[in-house]
């Protein structure tokens, strides 16, 4: 259960020395003071990989973005075992590579809020979530219109959630639960061929190459946040 796990009173108690050591070494548990008048910038976490498996999706974009602090959040204790020490090798065999990226065990549709600011994120993604047929259980997918409100939240304008299934239902579900949110837009198809993280989609996570070896078709949404209307 969720007493397993601590969970972090408000996005300045996440202790970015622990995940990302060589980006704050000094045991300081980040380098926000408080003073919002203060010249330094503070970095941090940027990316959010939603029930991230076994890390693919981080592993591809760590050496993408190498400046950008990414975290995947993962509600399995065995499997975000796994990632942390699948980070510690690739760290130990790439020297000052995959500093940016680290994993937490945690249930992202309770806590996302815990972890993140208003408009800190600049992506967001949910690659082959968990499905929940059956209609009494609609309620447990990881996109809905409640939970929107809040990727909207934290997410900055502009910033783009990413999702993908192969599950036609689910894709559906998901790009309408987006098309019906006021304050998400689709991105458009220019933006989809240039932007080199939609290529990974499909490719690099675990549960997309199992989809791809059994010759699977799949279906994305990719939708960007937008500022309200003036009218709403
Ligand atoms: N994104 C990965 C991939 O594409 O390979 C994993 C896909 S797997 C089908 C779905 C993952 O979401 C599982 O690892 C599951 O434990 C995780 N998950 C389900 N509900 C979650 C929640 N509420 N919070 C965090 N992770 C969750």
């Amino acid at each position: 259960s969720d007493s397993h796990f601590p969970v972090p009173i408000t996005p300045y108690n996440v202790d970015y020395s622990e995940h990302y050591p060589e980006f704050f070494p000094s045991g300081q548990i980040n380098n926000y003071n408080g003073d919002t008048t203060s010249s330094l910038e503070v970095k941090k976490i940027q990316f959010a990989d939603i029930g991230c498996g076994f890390g693919g999706l981080l592993v591809s974009l760590a050496t993408l973005f190498p400046e950008t602090l990414m975290i995947g959040m993962e509600l399995r204790d065995k499997v975000t075992e796994y990632v942390k020490e699948r980070i510690v090798a690739l760290r130990a065999a790439n020297p000052g590579k995959y500093q940016n990226i680290s994993v937490v065990r945690t249930n992202s549709m309770k806590y996302i809020p815990n972890f993140f600011e208003k408009g800190q994120l600049s992506k967001m993604f949910f690659l082959f979530p968990d499905p929940h047929f059956k209609e009494k259980n609609h309620r447990r997918r990881v996109i809905s219109p409640h939970l929107l409100d809040e990727y909207a939240y934290v997410l900055q304008v502009g910033g783009i959630i990413y999702t993908i299934t192969d599950v036609e239902e689910l894709g559906e579900w998901m790009k309408a639960c987006l098309e019906g949110h006021p304050l998400f837009e689709a991105i458009t198809e220019e933006e989809l061929q240039t932007d080199p993280v939609v290529k990974l989609l499909s490719s690099a996570t675990e549960e997309g190459q199992k989809v791809a070896r059994n010759g699977g078709q799949t279906f994305q949404a990719v939708y960007k946040r937008i500022a309200p209307s003036e009218t709403e």
